[in-house]
């Protein structure tokens, strides 16, 4: 998962400060790098970028001290291409018809054959990532302005991507046909700014003016804002369910939802769908929270926060190594032993991907004391990978994938467990279905799996 932010002053005022407040707000989104990019005065692309969280990364005083009225940003984990620093966004060039930059979130399906393609024709790929393809295909097209340019790349591309563009003059905003991952508008005074998630907008002092539509393309200069279509008209959408699962901020809005709301509503139906008699409910903090909330709520149960997690480390999920992962549970997560002595408890998470975590953290719970403990995962079984953007690469290090709700349980040391089911999932995001991926849990990949290798340039 990725994040990404532009702005754009229409009075010219410089705005990188702006984009360095942004990425903070999507600090969430990626932890292994941040990275900011603008066009300067002799229409030269600059670029700053570095490994680790954004104020490691970046350098927030030198940013605000650089004239540039439109920038864009990014936030990275790597899920495409490997996280070396060739592949840290936004990745730039300057090509014949002028200066570029792009910050992509998500994951092109097509972008393996896509790229052989423009081997075959003599590109030179500088880094691993998908995103590149964008940049060639646009070079491949010299005979067109770059917004067409663009416009007719992303024609090309199938998967995920939400998209800040820097262009001579103008910030470039898009969204993929099937609306896998959020982007939103938002607007201050001058300034206009495009974010994965309204939550930064919110910490700039934006309105968010709206969401972009699937397959949206939003032109931002000097007059305003000007709406284009990538012309492909799929036959369904695919938002990622999993952004309210897990990965958005409960103060975000996706598709008009509260992320919270829904969240909450993850939790009450799983509440009724698989009900446990704990002596309190707690949750695998932070993202388990909420719907450990809603799970309290509905069944009646008192909730206490009875694991402590260490506010200054990094989400589990989002690290690149099984190493780090491994280390990263009793690092980052700490039960408090006076809540938990004798207790039976319900353990609220939002998934099990590889087990690891919540192996773990039973483990310790019963160290700690815990008579029981009953784990209930507001998701369905994540049992395939995702192509779209998160990183489950393989089946096999899919718990669920390999093991049966049984075995599962008996693996991660568990009294039971229980999970959401696919319909209740939906129910809760309030979407209809064919609007909504859940290929994680179902295998209903877009287009009947097919992985778009295929080409059609
Ligand atoms: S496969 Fe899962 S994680 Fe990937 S986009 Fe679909 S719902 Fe989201």
């Amino acid at each position: 998962m990725c994040g990404v932010f532009g702005a754009f002053s229409t009075a010219g005022n410089p705005v990188l400060e702006e984009v360095y407040l942004g990425l903070y707000a999507l600090q969430h989104r990626g932890q292994e790098s941040a990275g900011v990019a603008w066009i300067d005065k002799s229409d030269q692309i600059r670029t700053i970028k570095g490994q680790g969280l954004v104020h490691l990364a970046l350098n927030q005083a030198e940013l605000a001290t650089i004239d540039a009225s439109s920038a864009i940003g990014h936030v990275r984990y790597s899920t495409a291409g490997g996280s070396g620093l060739a592949n840290v966004q936004p990745l730039a060039a300057n090509y014949c018809r002028g200066p570029v930059a792009i910050a992509h979130n998500g994951n092109i399906s097509n972008a393996s054959g896509v790229r052989r393609y423009l081997e075959n024709r003599g590109a030179i790929f500088q880094s691993t990532t998908d995103t590149e393809v964008i940049l060639h295909l646009m070079a491949h097209q010299p005979h067109k302005t770059e917004l067409d340019a663009l416009v007719d790349s992303l024609r090309k591309l199938k998967g995920a991507f939400s998209l800040a563009v820097a262009l001579k003059d103008r910030l470039v905003a898009a969204r993929d046909p099937w609306g896998f991952r959020p982007l939103a508008l938002g607007k201050r005074d001058d300034v206009y700014y495009i974010s994965s998630e309204s939550c930064a907008l919110d910490l700039v002092g934006a309105d968010m003016i709206r969401e972009l539509e699937p397959g949206e393309i939003l032109v931002i200069d000097d007059e305003g804002v000007r709406s284009l279509r990538i012309p492909v008209e799929p036959r369904r959408k695919y938002l990622c369910s999993f952004e309210f699962v897990y990965f958005a901020r409960p103060d975000s809005l996706i598709s008009g939802r509260s992320v919270y709301e829904v969240r909450k509503n993850l939790g009450k139906m799983l509440a009724k769908g698989a009900p446990c008699n704990g002596d309190c409910v707690t949750c695998m903090p932070d993202s388990g929270t909420v719907a450990a909330m809603g799970y309290a709520e509905e069944s009646g149960i008192p909730y206490e926060k009875a694991i402590v997690r260490n506010r200054y480390s990094g989400r589990t999920f989002i690290e690149p190594t099984q190493r780090v992962r491994e280390l990263g549970v009793r690092k980052k997560l700490n039960p408090i032993r006076e809540l938990i002595r004798g207790k039976s408890l319900t353990v609220v998470d939002d998934s099990i991907v590889r087990g690891t975590t919540s192996r773990r953290m039973v483990e310790l719970l019963r160290e700690y004391g815990a008579s029981e403990v009953h784990m209930r995962i507001s998701s369905p079984p994540v049992k395939f990978p995702c192509y779209y953007g998160i990183d489950t690469p393989t089946r096999e290090e899919l718990a669920a994938a390999r093991a049966n709700e049984t075995a599962l349980c008996a693996e991660i040391g568990a009294t039971s467990l229980g999970y959401l089911t696919g319909d209740d999932l939906i129910q809760a995001i309030g979407l209809p279905e064919w609007e909504v991926c859940t290929a994680c849990f179902s295998g209903n990949y877009m287009e009947d799996g097919e992985r778009h290798e295929e080409l059609d340039i």
